[in-house]
């Protein structure tokens, strides 16, 4: 597929990153246009997370580059920092902190001001309807409004960019349906979103995806161009492909 470089928000060419002699990524490419929702996929251990890291600044790549908006990300971390929101895979908002409150130091840290922090929220709660969870200490509230809200966070500064690191996981069938809503929404208002998931029905709510296997990339593109360029009738046979593959190699 030819992509205007204009439109690409990412752009990941040979990214390497080795911990001693063992190699967690390896040498993948793969670009990204604005307003796609592009899915990270692969059994625990592939490779995700650390691309992700990478790709937020937070890990150097030991070769290759990652640009977010022409930015290169090992070079200028900090200017990338402002250009993405990052929910990590672990639960990323301050569980002694309020709902509230963890908006603001979030806000603050993304560089909002005081008066647009509490107008956004108070836009936000109202929308979707969190009111009167403001208050509430976050580690008392059920697992899936964890997640939203976490979700909520990382936009909160409104990036062009959000990384969303198994952020559906352990959440039940309903909660991963509205958290979806929530990646659409952002996905339409111009967001580009990258998730990484381990459920298999998530592909095929991503516009293109990769498939990654001990550090590299497998499959790449279209939910539909995947199942068909492995002549699979779902992703679950993809997989099972590409582990067969592995396997015949080793
Ligand atoms: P998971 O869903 O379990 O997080 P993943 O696809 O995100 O899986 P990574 O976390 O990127 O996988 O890990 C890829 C490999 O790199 C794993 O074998 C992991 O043990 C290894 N690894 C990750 N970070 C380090 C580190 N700091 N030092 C050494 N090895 C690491």
């Amino acid at each position: 597929m030819n992509y205007n470089t204009n439109n690409l928000s990412i752009k990941v060419e040979n990214l390497e990153r080795r911990f001693g002699n063992f190699t967690a990524v390896n040498k993948i490419s793969f670009s990204v246009r604005r307003g796609e929702i592009f899915g990270l996929l692969g059994a625990n251990g592939a490779g995700k997370t650390t691309t992700l890291r990478m790709l937020c600044g937070l890990l150097a790549p030991t070769s290759g580059t990652a640009l977010i908006d022409n930015t290169d990300v090992a070079r200028q971390p900090e200017k990338v920092r402002f250009k993405i929101g990052y929910m990590s895979q672990r639960f990323s908002l301050y569980e002694d902190l309020t709902v509230w409150e963890n908006f603001r130091f979030y806000g603050g840290v993304y560089g909002m001001s005081a008066k647009d922090i509490r107008k956004k929220f108070e836009d936000l709660s109202q929308r979707l309807n969190f009111g009167e969870q403001a208050d509430r200490l976050t580690r008392d509230l059920p697992l899936g409004w964890k997640q939203k809200l976490a979700f909520m966070v990382a936009a909160f500064h409104n990036p062009p960019v959000i990384f969303l690191d198994e952020p559906t996981s352990g959440v039940d069938p309903m909660v991963r349906r509205q958290f979806w809503d929530l990646i659409y929404e952002s996905a339409l208002a111009g967001t580009t979103i990258i998730v990484t998931t381990h459920y298999l029905d998530e592909a095929m709510y991503c516009d293109r995806l990769a498939i990654m296997a001990e550090g590299s990339i497998k499959a790449y593109g279209t939910p539909a161009g995947v199942l068909d360029e492995f002549k699979a009738v779902n992703m679950q046979e993809v997989f099972l492909k590409i582990a067969g593959k592995e396997a015949l190699l080793q």
